[in-house]
């Protein structure tokens, strides 16, 4: 399954407490963030004994979701662990791929 995810740190790094990620396999992609093969910021939270849970998953989101979100910034607004009546998984509507209008997250 392709999708956006976001991890949710329990601890903060420096500023950070979430990471915002794009993978054309979710499955295979979010566990490897406990490894080495890991975006750098998780390599990091690694080193330094930072635990972290998946905060969301955008069914289907595209890296075009990937790249707003990360220009917007507000990752805890969209983590479901940050906001408990989030469902934890959502699906992107196909609509929203096609077209330019608002994100609907
Ligand atoms: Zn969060």
């Amino acid at each position: 399954m392709r999708g956006v995810y976001i991890l949710h740190l329990d601890t903060p790094l420096e500023h950070a407490r979430h990471y915002t990620g794009f993978a054309h396999d979710l499955a295979e992609r979010i566990p490897l963030h406990g490894t080495s093969r890991g975006a750098r910021i998780m390599q990091v939270c690694q080193e330094r004994g930072i635990t972290w849970r998946l905060g969301r998953i955008f069914e289907d989101g595209d890296r075009r979701l990937e790249r707003r979100f990360k220009k917007t910034g507000h990752a805890a607004a969209r983590c479901a662990i940050c906001n408990p009546t989030l469902d934890l998984t959502v699906a992107v509507p196909y609509s929203y791929e096609r077209t330019t209008e608002d994100c609907p997250f």
